[in-house]
């Protein structure tokens, strides 16, 4: 099949995180900087909070059962920060001070505590742990995602995990929160034949949980829906058109000063970004 002066190769074409797709709902424009543009954007000291209590509830449960206690999990985020720092220096960059570092350590720190509220990790063995999951689903249209906790139940039955550092959702906005683990609960039942009995949300922030037993019925549906979604990206791809959609998130990107919706000018669209993203190869070059 070919698109203009390329060939499509359906196995080179880009996979699709849960992010990445929210991103084309929300706004095309920010999808494009981000997959196809793929321009740097500044590390927040919130997410870098949630990679932080991500590395350590991870880590807990390579602790014996006996061991993961609220102390042993507080003791993980020194030598974790320490970590990560070790990894790019420049994140030290992101704090004022001394203090306001400690302050942000603290926060983690309270995260932790409120995991321990909720769950008992003494009480849990579970199959998997940020477990990398990509699948080939219908149309040929390839899903990526990082799965925090896969349970597995005696019976079989499996739950999936995912921890947020932040508050959750009013009961309007649960749906779009369960949006991703839709997506990992597609991932895994075209992967392993068998849909996971629960979606599990635990959000750290204010210590609630939100839960769903997904029916195939609705997988099915959400597949048709990612198939649709996938559409318009590609048709995007070829028109190069990716609208910018104004919206309550606005504050938070940092694509503003490249946003027609304030004052900025588009670049055009980098070519290559587009092949990577429809899994195109340029066409050889003379001699090449
Ligand atoms: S500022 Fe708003 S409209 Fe502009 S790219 Fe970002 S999300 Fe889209």
């Amino acid at each position: 099949m070919s698109v203009g002066r390329v060939t499509v190769d359906p196995v080179r074409r880009a996979a699709m995180s849960p992010s990445r797709v929210k991103d084309f709902q929300q706004c095309p424009l920010k999808f494009r900087y981000r997959t196809v543009d793929r321009l740097p954007e500044p590390p927040s000291s919130a997410a870098l909070r949630g990679t932080l209590v991500h590395a350590v509830l991870e880590r807990l449960y390579d602790l014996p059962a006996a061991g993961r206690t609220e102390d042993a999990a507080h003791a993980l985020l020194d030598p974790q920060w320490a970590a990560l720092v070790a990894r790019d220096p420049d994140l030290l960059r992101l704090f004022t001070s001394q203090d306001d570092l400690a302050s942000w350590l603290a926060q983690g720190r309270a995260l932790i505590s409120n995991y321990f509220r909720m769950e008992n990790p003494r009480r849990l063995e579970p199959a998997a742990r940020e477990r990398l999951v990509e699948v080939e689903i219908a149309d040929g249209i390839l899903l990526r995602g990082y799965i925090d906790r896969v349970d597995r139940a005696a019976t079989g039955a499996i739950r999936l995990v995912d921890y947020k550092t932040g508050k959750s959702p009013s009961e309007r906005f649960s749906a779009e929160a369960l949006f991703q683990m839709r997506f990992y609960a597609l991932m895994v039942w075209r992967l392993e034949g068998t849909p996971p009995a629960r979606l599990q949300l635990v959000y750290l922030g204010d210590g609630r949980t939100l839960t769903l037993d997904p029916h195939p019925e609705d997988l099915i549906s959400f597949e048709a829906e990612l198939t649709g979604l996938w559409e318009r990206i590609e048709a995007s791809a070829h028109t190069g058109d990716f609208p910018a959609r104004r919206s309550a998130l606005c504050p938070w990107c940092s694509f503003q000063p490249l946003c027609p919706a304030f004052g900025g000018n588009v670049p055009p669209v980098p070519e290559e970004g587009i092949s990577a993203l429809l899994g195109v190869r340029r066409p050889a070059t003379a001699g090449g």
